[in-house]
């Protein structure tokens, strides 16, 4: 049961599904890659080349490496490209109504032993299942962002989801070099749960004028031994993505703590994105970021 696993397709081909096509493809699995617009597949392949190619000058890749796992990746020119796949992961933009259209389209094409998952970050798991032909074979498999270096991978089990579906995706990631830790199916599950919250203060201790972009960042980097500052860190997962996981959180909890930060509202209103739209708490346009307030 543990090979039923050779070839996979990934939807999306953003931050997060280039990244997983990329781990995929080095793991020896074959990889068909999709996304809505041309442009962001042929970017995410490029990307993922990009980041291949600066492993391959660190040395932690040879060239032949590189040349083999790329050679497994194709791009879907349609949904019928998934119709082979033996695990389908929906990597798309943070949306409901958008992963339920995905799951729509592709499922009655995919094979009947086919797994179907989710990388969601926040989204029920049991909720997007149901609405699914398969729901016994649905799975959440949360990567963390860069997903070529962190090591976690969050498993979700919807209240469906059976033993085989499980057993098969934990060996999947395991193939992959990754840590698995299992979570119940509540909103965000563990890190995000743990983690935005914390960014969402961030944001409020700015809006209300505690400290300012650098400072926030410089106390959580030095003062509690953060790699990377909270707000910082917002603009590497993408700002809609974070007012996204706060809304679940706040709906899903219903509990007022987790209201999201005005000012996380008006950055994603502004189209400020963070890194993938060059600008959010701080401005990448230049040789260095220079914080936006
Ligand atoms: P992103 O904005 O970088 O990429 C989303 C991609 O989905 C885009 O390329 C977009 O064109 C594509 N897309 C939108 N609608 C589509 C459709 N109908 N069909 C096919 N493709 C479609 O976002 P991301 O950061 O890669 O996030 C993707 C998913 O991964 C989200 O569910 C997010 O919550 C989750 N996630 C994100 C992070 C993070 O740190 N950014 C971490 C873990 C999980």
């Amino acid at each position: 049961m543990a090979d039923r696993i050779q070839k996979i397709g990934v939807m999306g081909a953003g931050q997060m599904g280039n990244g997983i096509a990329h781990v995929c493809s080095l793991a020896g699995f074959a990889v068909v890659m999709g996304d809505i617009s041309q442009d962001k597949l042929n970017a995410g392949l490029a990307t993922i080349n990009g980041n291949m190619s600066r492993r391959v000058s660190s040395g932690k890749l040879t060239e032949a490496e590189k040349e083999t796992a790329l050679g497994k990746i194709t791009l879907a020119k349609s949904n019928d490209d998934m119709s082979d796949v033996d695990l389908f992961i929906e990597a798309a933009t943070e949306n409901e109504d958008i992963k339920n259209k995905i799951f729509s389209a592709v499922c009655p094409v995919l094979k009947d032993a086919a797994i179907v998952a989710t990388n969601t970050s926040s989204i029920s798991i049991t909720r997007l299942a149901a609405a699914t032909n398969r729901p016994e074979q649905f799975i959440g498999i949360h990567f963390m962002n860069p997903v070529p270096v962190m090591k976690l991978v969050e498993l979700v089990r919807g209240i469906a989801t059976d033993d085989t579906t499980f057993e098969a995706s934990r060996t999947f990631v395991e193939k992959l070099g990754k840590t698995t830790a299992v979570s119940e199916d509540f909103p965000a599950f563990m890190v995000n749960r743990i983690l935005l919250p914390m960014i969402n203060e961030a944001i409020y201790t700015l809006y209300e004028g505690v400290g300012s972009v650098e400072s926030i960042d410089t106390a959580m980097r030095l003062g509690a031994n953060h790699p990377m500052g909270p707000l910082q860190l917002a603009d590497f997962i993408g700002l809609d993505t974070c007012l996204s996981i706060m809304q679940v959180l706040y709906e899903g909890l219903a509990d007022t703590k987790y209201r999201p930060c005005p000012l996380l509202v008006k950055y994603v209103e502004a189209g400020w994105l963070g890194r993938k739209t060059r600008r959010g708490f701080y401005d990448y346009r230049g040789e260095h970021p220079v914080p936006t307030r």
